[in-house]
């Protein structure tokens, strides 16, 4: 499997299938990403679900997605609503679209969840999910950052309207203002980027989701990684950190 899957899977919920199908491995990584908004995880995301060949999972990207479908139902409309104020979407929303998913979270090519858990109880739903799975959770990675910087970090976000890449007008600028190097789409500004929604955002972060850093601390689960400096080293620096976690040598394994 070569750069990004196409994760027709988990878009779908299972209907079409990934091409390609990602190959067996001897340990495939599993792996939560967590912190606050604004601190890169979905840069790092992309950067470690390349080297380390696994499946990007973003239960964010299931909701942008389903803004651009015409046929929305009416828990997705108030679920896009809570997300467009930044807020959280509801649990039992978020849950349904995660267990439709299961198959996901058995694929042969391990995964990398970004976005999900988000709250104690979607956290403990996640450990039965996987119980009834017999799949072991190997680490969550949990990224840290200074508030002023994550603040710089998300005003100055922009993201691609075609294929989701994002950059900085600062510390990733695009060759061309407001347009995509990748696809050629447009910037935008995403509606919970916006500064009243960043606002609630980290209220709502602190108030719902770095519990999960206690929880997953109890179990042992959690990789402490300070998220300055470039993307790569940052993503180099998680790997070291998760490698040896799990105790493995440096280098990825089949
Ligand atoms: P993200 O791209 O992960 O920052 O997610 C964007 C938005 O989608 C969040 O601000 C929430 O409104 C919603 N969302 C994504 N994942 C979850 C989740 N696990 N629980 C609740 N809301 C979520």
């Amino acid at each position: 499997m070569s750069g990004h899957p196409t994760r027709a899977g988990w878009f779908s919920a299972g209907e079409v299938p990934c091409d390609p199908v990602p190959p067996p491995r001897d340990h495939p990584y599993r792996l939560v990403l967590l912190g606050p908004p604004g601190v890169g995880k979905g840069t790092q995301a992309l950067l470690l679900c390349e080297t380390l060949r696994t499946c990007h999972l973003s239960t964010g990207d299931l909701f942008r997605a389903a803004k651009c479908d015409g046929t929305v139902s009416p828990a997705m409309k108030s679920a896009l609503k809570a997300m467009k104020a930044g807020q959280l979407v509801s649990d039992e929303v978020v849950l349904a679209m995660v267990r439709e998913r299961g198959e996901c979270l058995r694929c042969q090519g391990g995964f990398l969840l970004d976005g999900f858990p988000r709250t104690v109880r979607q956290a403990e739903a996640l450990d039965e999910m996987l119980a009834e799975l017999d799949i072991t959770l190997d680490a969550v990675l949990c990224f840290e950052l200074p508030l002023e910087e994550i603040v710089a970090r998300l005003s100055g976000r922009r993201t691609c309207s075609g294929c989701r890449a994002v950059f900085h007008v600062t510390a990733r600028p695009p060759a061309i203002p407001d347009i995509c190097d990748q696809c050629g789409g447009r910037l935008i500004l995403r509606d919970d980027d916006r500064p009243e929604a960043i606002r609630v955002r980290m209220h709502v972060y602190e108030e719902e989701t770095r519990p999960l850093i206690d929880f997953y601390t109890r179990t042992g689960k959690i990789v402490r990684i300070p998220a300055a400096g470039a993307p790569e080293e940052i993503r180099d620096r998680a790997i070291s950190a998760l490698h040896e976690h799990l105790g493995i040598a440096a280098a990825v394994p089949n």
